[in-house]
């Protein structure tokens, strides 16, 4: 029998975050590989922030899981000097909930709300207000003698974080100051955060090893980091406990990690789109269905990996698997493309 696939998202989606990503989690913006454009702007916002005493404008965070949005956040705080308090949309039910989190804020504090996209319409609504002005409207007492009261809240930072910017509403994206796109990132740059891991956690590898995890890491520094972890195991049992590249080659292949560091779902959709739509062209919203996603999540969370691999092309007609994905998934790309191709 097959071992199952590695999956190293497990603890994102089920919304737990994993000591491992605690420990390795950068905490200066110097040390936050890649994503270069962000970093340097954020340089900016935080420093003028800084100088003239004002809380940071509101933040919006957005790109598939495991790219740094928690640990950018966590960061912010730091070159800020303030404190972050974290939760997340599906956390807070009732805009009590939400108040209950504001008023404890102190100025210039940094609010994390994860999964954002997730919040409730009413919440929602409550939120605005405080992003605008800084201020709430309480409810006191019930019954007949219910009144709201407004109070105000000391400045503060939201930054939310969302895989899915789609499902966001246009009046709560409207009241973010910044927003910043993380992108996968390129084999070179996670292989210097391999390399960075490596050396917190004592395990010695060599640069062949680290590129080898690099690139089959789905340019995702969650994976990389997760990946690293297991290979060690292999370096420790299978080896002289140095990851090599024969020793990660080894590893990663027990491990079913694909050698394009695709992962389930990703070689889902390009069979799917091979198989049973010829290769394309074929609408989103039929792959969606016949792999069992949403199609906002094949969009926004799988494809953007998938096109910047060159296994699909979006076209005006739909989806085109691209001859790197016929044979990446081992069957013989259909003469009638090769103009695609060429
Ligand atoms: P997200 O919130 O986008 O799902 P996280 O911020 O939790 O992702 O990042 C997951 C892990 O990947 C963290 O533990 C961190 O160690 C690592 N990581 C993410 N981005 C970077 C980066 N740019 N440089 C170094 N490590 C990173």
């Amino acid at each position: 029998m097959q071992n199952p696939p590695f999956d190293p998202h497990a603890a994102h989606f089920s919304g737990e975050e994993t000591t491992q990503d605690k420990s390795l989690r950068p905490k200066a913006l110097t040390d936050f590989s890649g994503q270069s454009k962000i970093v340097d702007n954020l340089k900016i916002f935080i420093g003028a922030a800084r100088q003239r005493g004002e809380a940071l404008d509101h933040v919006l965070l957005h790109g598939p899981p495991g790219l740094g949005k928690t640990t950018l956040s966590h960061i912010i705080a730091n070159e800020l000097q303030t404190d972050l308090k974290t939760t997340s949309g599906p956390v807070i039910e009732k805009p009590g909930d939400l108040a209950g989190l504001l008023t404890n804020l102190d100025e210039g504090d940094v609010l994390f709300i994860d999964e954002i996209h997730r919040l409730n319409t009413v919440v929602e609504e409550y939120l605005y207000s405080a992003m605008e002005d800084y201020k709430i409207d309480i409810m006191i007492d019930s019954g007949p003698n219910a009144r709201t009261i407004q109070i105000s809240l000391n400045p503060f930072t939201l930054i939310g974080a969302t895989t899915r910017l789609g499902l966001l509403t246009a009046p709560m994206r409207a009241r973010f100051g910044i927003t910043c796109h993380l992108d996968y990132y390129h084999a070179d740059i996670l292989h210097g955060i391999i390399l960075r891991s490596a050396g917190l956690l004592q395990v010695p590898i060599d640069s062949d090893g680290a590129m080898e995890i690099a690139r089959r890491s789905r340019g995702t520094p969650r994976i990389a980091n997760a990946l690293l972890r297991r290979i060690r195991d292999f370096a420790q049992m299978k080896g002289d406990g140095k990851v090599t590249l024969a020793i990660a080659k080894m590893g990663l292949d027990a491990l079913n990690v694909d050698e394009g560091g695709l992962d389930e779902m990703d070689n889902r959709i390009l069979s799917t789109i091979i198989h049973k739509f010829k290769g394309g062209p074929v609408g989103v919203n039929n792959v969606a269905t016949a792999v069992g996603e949403e199609a906002g999540t094949i969009e926004e969370v799988y494809e953007p990996f998938l096109i910047m691999e060159g296994y699909i092309q979006r076209t005006p007609r739909g989806r085109i698997a691209t001859e790197r994905a016929f044979r990446h998934i081992g069957v013989t790309p259909p003469q009638q493309h090769g103009t695609l191709f060429s």
